[in-house]
C-alpha cells in the first residue's frame, strides 16, 4: 500500500506527518512528504515509559509506517529517543542514506550497538552485521553546509530539495535542520539546547522559516540562571552527604553525564578549602558514558569558549582526580554491595536518565530503601517511567516498581529543575522571535500537553498571523 499516495489525494504536498513525539517527548520521528514517491524522515527514535505512537511503544519499537518512499533519514542528534528505532528501520528493509553531522556520525554506532544488544539480539555476529549495514548508510554532512538530495526521476517542475544542519547546542553533534523545497523553508528543531548548557555554544535562531516544527519539552517553564543552578547542585549534594549516604544521579550517557562532570569539576575547583568536595569520590558507573566522555574530550574543537579556556589553563573539565570510572560488571555489583553495607559518601552517575534500564536500576533497587541515600534528578522524567514515579511518590514515602518488584523509597528525592540540556520557554520564544523572516506555520511537538498548550499561546501572541498548531 502506498500511504503517501493516499495522503496526496487529500492534502496538498509537501506535508508533514509524525510517527512519534506527539504524545510526549520520546519516539521522535517526523516525515516530510514532498511527492508521493519522495519523503524524508527526520529522526527515528524509540519510546520510553507510557509514550506510544500507532502500534509502536517502548516494548515493541516497530516500524508501523510505509518506508518505500523514504529517500533518506536525517538525524538531528544521537539521543536514543531520536535514533533508537534505526535498527528496526534497517530490519524493515531501509537501505537509504542516514545523514547527520560528523560528530553524530562518530557517536551513532555506539548508541545503536547498545540499542541492538538490548532490544534485538545479543548474538555477536548478528550485532556486527546490523552495525555493518548501519555504518554503510551513515553519511556525515558538515554544519552550515547545504546538501542537495537528488530527486532523480521523481523531480517535477524543476523540484529540488536541499538541507543544512545548524548547531543546536543540545549535545555534542546536535543540530536543527533546515530543508528547502519549492522555495519553502522547513525547519525541524530536533532538541534545542539551553544557552547555558555547559560545554557547547548556544544555538542561534534560523535566518528564516516558513514552516517550523519545534520541540516544547520546557514550553511552560523557565530555567534558573547558571550560577544559581551550580549553587543549587552544590548545596543539594552537601545536604545529601551529611548522612554519609550515596547521592545517585540518573543521567543520560550522552550530554547530561558530561555536563554534570563539567559542573562538578568546577565546584571542586572553586572549593579548594572544602574537604567535603576535595575528598569526595565521584563514580561514573556506565561504560557507555565513559566511551562518550572520551569522544567529548576528543572533539573539544566543538566546545564553547569557556570550556576551551579551561583546557588552556591546564584544567581537565571532564576528567579529574576524584573521578572513578567503573567499567566491569563485577566491579559494578561490588560497588553497590559496598555502599549498601557500609554506606559511603559519594556521587554515583549512571544511566538511564529516566531510570528505565541500565546500571542505575541496580543502585536504585539496593539503595532506595536506605534513608542515607539520596536521588537527585537533573533531567526530564517522561510519564510512565520509573524516574517519574520516584520523583512523584518518593517525597511522600511511597514506592516504585522496578523490574516487576515493589521497592519502598526511604531515600531523599530531589529535583534540580535548572539542569536541562533543553531550551526553556523564553529560549523557545527567542528562537522564533530572532528569525529575520518568521514562520507562517508552526507545529509543536515533543512535549507534555501543558507545555505544548502554553507554548502555543505564546507563539500565537507573538505571531497573530501565524497558524500555530499542536501536532497530533
Ligand atoms: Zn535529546
Ligand atoms: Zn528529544
Amino acid at each position: 500500500m502506498n500511504i503517501s499516495k493516499n495522503i496526496s489525494a487529500v492534502v496538498s504536498l509537501p506535508v508533514i506527518s509524525h510517527h512519534g513525539a506527539v504524545d510526549g517527548v520520546t519516539g521522535s520521528c517526523h516525515r516530510l512528504t514532498i511527492n508521493p514517491n519522495f519523503s524524508l524522515l527526520i529522526d527515528c527514535g524509540s519510546f520510553q515509559g507510557a509514550e506510544t505512537s500507532g502500534k509502536a511503544d517502548a516494548n515493541s519499537p516497530h516500524i508501523d509506517f510505509e518506508i518505500d518512499s523514504v529517500a533518506a533519514l536525517i538525524v538531528t542528534h544521537c539521543h536514543i529517543d531520536h535514533v533508537g528505532r534505526i535498527p528496526w528501520l534497517v530490519a524493515a528493509g531501509f537501505r537509504k542514506p542516514i545523514y547527520c553531522t560528523p560528530a553524530t556520525a562518530h557517536l551513532l554506532p555506539l548508541v545503536l550497538e547498545d540499542a541492538i544488544k538490548l532490544g534485538i539480539t545479543k548474538d555477536k555476529r548478528l550485532v556486527e552485521s546490523f552495525l555493518k549495514v548501519i555504518n554503510s548508510l551513515i553519511a556525515p554532512v558538515e554544519y552550515k553546509t547545504w546538501f542537495s538530495l537528488p530527486l532523480g526521476e521523481n523531480a517535477k517542475n524543476g523540484e529540488k530539495v536541499k538541507f543544512k544542519f545548524q548547531p543546536a547546542g543540545h549535545i555534542l553533534g546536535s543540530a536543527y535542520v533546515e530543508i528547502d523545497c519549492h522555495k519553502h523553508r522547513f525547519v525541524f528543531s530536533g532538541d534545542l539546547g539551553a544557552p547555558y548548557t555547559p560545554l557547547l555554544p548556544s544555538p542561534k535562531a534560523p535566518y528564516k522559516a516558513d514552516t517550523l516544527v519545534i520541540e516544547s519539552t520546557y514550553g511552560d517553564k523557565n530555567h534558573i540562571g547558571r550560577k544559581q543552578r551550580r549553587a543549587q547542585l552544590k548545596s543539594v549534594v552537601e545536604r545529601c552527604l551529611e548522612n554519609n549516604g550515596a547521592v545517585l544521579i540518573p543521567a543520560f550517557s550522552i550530554g547530561r553525564t558530561q555536563e554534570l562532570l563539567y559542573e562538578i569539576e568546577d565546584i571542586i575547583y572553586r572549593s579548594a578549602n572544602n574537604s567535603t568536595w576535595q575528598d569526595l569520590t565521584i563514580i561514573l558507573d556506565s561504560p557507555m558514558a565513559a566511551d562518550f566522555t572520551a569522544h567529548y574530550k576528543k572533539l573539544s574543537a566543538l566546545w564553547d569558549k569557556e570550556a576551551k579556556r579551561k583546557l588552556k589553563q591546564g584544567r581537565h573539565p571532564l576528567d579529574f582526580d576524584n573521578l572513578y570510572t567503573i567499567d566491569d560488571h563485577q566491579q559494578h555489583l561490588d560497588a553497590i554491595e559496598y555502599i549498601r553495607r557500609k554506606g559511603s559518601p559519594c556521587i554515583v552517575i549512571a544511566a538511564s536518565g529516566m531510570c528505565s534500564g541500565g546500571r542505575i536500576m541496580n543502585y536504585l533497587q539496593a539503595l532506595l530503601p536506605d534513608s542515607r541515600t539520596d536521588v537527585v534528578f537533573v533531567g526530564y522524567q517522561a510519564k510512565g517511567t520509573p524516574g517519574r514515579d520516584i520523583q512523584k511518590y518518593g517525597p511522600r514515602g511511597g514506592y516504585v516498581v522496578l523490574d516487576g518488584q515493589r521497592v519502598d523509597i526511604k531515600a531523599g528525592v530531589y529535583t534540580l529543575s535548572g539542569y536541562s540540556a533543553h531550551a526553556d520557554q523564553s529560549d523557545l520564544i527567542n528562537f522564533v522571535k530572532r528569525m529575520r523572516y518568521k514562520p507562517g506555520h508552526i507545529k509543536i511537538v515533543h512535549g507534555d500537553d501543558e507545555a505544548k498548550v502554553a507554548l502555543q499561546a505564546k507563539y500565537q501572541a507573538l505571531l497573530p498571523e501565524c497558524f500555530v498548531e499542536i501536532a497530533g
